[in-house]
């Protein structure tokens, strides 16, 4: 007999599994098709197995500078595959997470590829055959798959992609090339430059990271050329082909002249696309965004009982992002009022210091219209920096004039991918940054430098040095 069901959902990374355990959980029958592995990008191929080797560069990469701490030791080394095998069995270990919780909450999984063939039908293509499936709604939460680039050569030999980079165990390339200067490339080079290797990062903008705040851009930029990453800015990748030593030879234009590099890999980051590849029949569509499916703010599509949300549609990228639309749409399938905030989402990149950033810039909230006042503290003045031999960075606020509401924050600090939630927290539920003061935070911590920096808003930080001319 046909199985009917409330609601399938297309897809089981972040948003897709997240989704359908909502939904089990407000009473839905609920099936998942997934025609990968389940977790999806974020934890087989994304989030958690590159988090998973910086772990590695980070300690190895810290263990070489042991003798400052007052350690010593009389030989340093790794062993990619033991690397490999701890990420592969940290992935494992997730994954049989989430498939004790989809089969917990009563969510049928069905391995096979899914084809909308109808507004409430669908194609399930597995090992055994086909199945037909009927639902209520549909959710498709299918991701996004790297963005090729049309330039020469893309398809040589060691030209690849994160999703390639990250299973490699026979070798760890001594020289790489990263095309893209984005969060990928970034984190990609940090794990590289970790483990020894030279690195070279073309991007096409003119700094690194263009879409975050500038200042953490510029600080980052200097932060990753002194651990001696070569970065490229306004450089445009135009050739790669094999050079004579089996190397792979990159040309690319850089203020107005053809230069050229080389590298035994070229890592392709220069961003991700919507993947809706086979995922309607020939006679059925959705109104598109360019790649992307289109969809209202209730992440209907253009047939309202069908739900896109994550990297599918058009927006942020992030597996948080992917989840918090999950648990919106499948509420407004059970006509309930929206729990999250969708508003707010921060973005995290987890170099050495780390980088966090919620809400807006300095730069966006002027464009917007906002008279703003901002407080900043440099993180050498924080005790638990200093003790952990953290890299220089910053906690920057920006708050609005009028309300003393935070508008956003910029963090470039140790554990900032942790802190920033005191930020998040304070902007979805409208507070000022003097609610922010109000916390006595423990010390010694690198929270505590959020005190001063909003204390810094009115210049009443206790851990900095009065600015000249001031009259305190
Ligand atoms: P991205 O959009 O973050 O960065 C791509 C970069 O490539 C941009 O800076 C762009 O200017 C540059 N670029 C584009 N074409 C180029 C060309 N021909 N030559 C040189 N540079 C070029 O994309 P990504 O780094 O591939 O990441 C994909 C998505 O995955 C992003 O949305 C990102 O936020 C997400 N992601 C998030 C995390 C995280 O949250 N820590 C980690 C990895 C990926």
């Amino acid at each position: 007999m046909q199985e009917k069901y409330d609601l399938i959902v297309i897809g089981s990374g972040p948003g897709g599994y997240v989704a359908a355990i909502k939904a089990a959980k407000l009473g839905m029958k609920t099936a998942v098709i997934e025609s990968r592995e389940i977790g999806g990008t974020c934890l087989n191929r994304g989030c958690i197995p590159t988090k998973t080797l910086m772990h590695s560069s980070h300690l190895y990469s810290m263990a070489k500078d042991l003798d400052d701490f007052g350690i010593t030791y009389s030989e340093l080394s790794y062993n990619l595959n033991a690397i490999q095998d701890r990420k592969d069995e940290i992935v494992a270990r997730i994954r049989k997470g989430i498939e004790g919780l989809l089969e917990a909450n009563n969510v049928t999984i069905y391995g096979g590829k899914a084809t909308i063939i109808e507004e409430h039908k669908i194609i399930c293509e597995h090992s055994q055959g086909k199945e037909l499936l009927e639902t209520r709604n549909i959710l498709i939460a299918t991701g996004s798959k790297p963005v090729i680039p049309k330039i020469p050569g893309v398809n040589l030999e060691n030209v690849i992609t994160s999703d390639e980079l990250l299973s490699q165990r026979d070798r760890l390339y001594q020289k790489l090339i990263i095309i893209g200067g984005g969060v990928i490339g970034i984190e990609m080079a940090t794990f590289y430059r970790e483990m020894g290797s030279e690195v070279t990062i073309i991007e096409a903008m003119d700094r690194i990271l263009p879409n975050m705040d500038k200042e953490i851009s510029q600080s980052l930029s200097m932060n990753l050329k002194k651990k001696g990453i070569q970065i490229h800015t306004k450089a445009r990748v135009v050739g790669i082909s094999e050079a004579e030593n089996g190397t792979l030879l990159c040309e690319y234009e850089e203020k107005d002249r053809i230069k050229s590099t080389s590298a035994e890999g070229i890592l392709l980051a220069i961003g991700r696309k919507a993947n809706t590849e086979g995922l309607f029949a020939d006679d059925f569509s959705l109104i598109m965004d360019g790649v992307s499916i289109k969809v209202n703010d209730k992440f209907q599509t253009s047939v309202e009982s069908i739900y896109a949300i994550g990297d599918v549609i058009k927006g942020k990228q992030l597996a948080h992002a992917a989840s918090a639309q999950g648990i919106a749409a499948v509420e407004h399938m059970h006509n309930r009022k929206t729990s999250v905030c969708l508003e707010v989402i921060p973005s995290c990149i987890y170099t050495r210091p780390e980088v966090a950033v919620v809400g807006m810039t300095q730069e966006e909230a002027k464009l917007q219209g906002f008279h703003i006042k901002i407080g900043k503290y440099p993180m050498l003045g924080n005790s638990k920096t200093l003790l952990s031999a953290g890299d220089r960075g910053f906690i920057k606020v920006v708050c609005d004039q009028e309300t003393d509401r935070i508008l956003g924050a910029q963090l470039l600090c140790e554990r900032a991918t942790d802190i920033i939630g005191e930020f998040a927290t304070a902007m979805a539920n409208g507070l000022t940054y003097q609610n922010l003061a109000k916390v006595v935070r423990p010390h010694p911590t690198f929270e505590e430098a959020i005190t001063e920096a909003v204390e810094d808003i009115e210049g009443m930080a206790i851990h900095l040095m009065p600015k000249r001319g001031s009259w305190r």
